[in-house]
């Protein structure tokens, strides 16, 4: 029996399979809100996706984020959650390249 390591996430756009520590998560917490989980340990229910704008885009035109979250987003959610969204892949790059890549 194989045993897997690392925890593997799918995104919901792509479906491309990778550890989660690769993918932004989004997480629906108790008040029902959903936010970008940086941590990546929020509890609540998550939805992963690639550090890609085109990945979020195809989450949301295709109206996957939203169904993997048990939640029905509002244009001004997804307003907001682009934001949270783009300031966590830039925060990513920001890091990667600190550590000299
Ligand atoms: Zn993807």
């Amino acid at each position: 029996m194989a045993v897997r390591k690392t925890p593997l996430r799918t995104c919901v756009a792509c479906r491309r399979e990778t550890g989660k520590r690769e993918f932004v998560r989004f997480v629906r917490d108790a008040d029902g809100e959903v936010h970008v989980d940086r941590s990546g340990k929020a509890p609540g229910r998550g939805a992963s996706v690639c550090p890609d704008v085109a990945c979020f885009e195809a989450a949301i035109g295709k109206r996957r984020l939203g169904p993997a979250l048990r939640s029905s987003l509002s244009e001004d959610d997804v307003e907001r959650l682009r934001r949270e969204f783009e300031d966590a892949i830039a925060s990513s790059e920001a890091a990667s390249s600190r550590s000299g890549r």
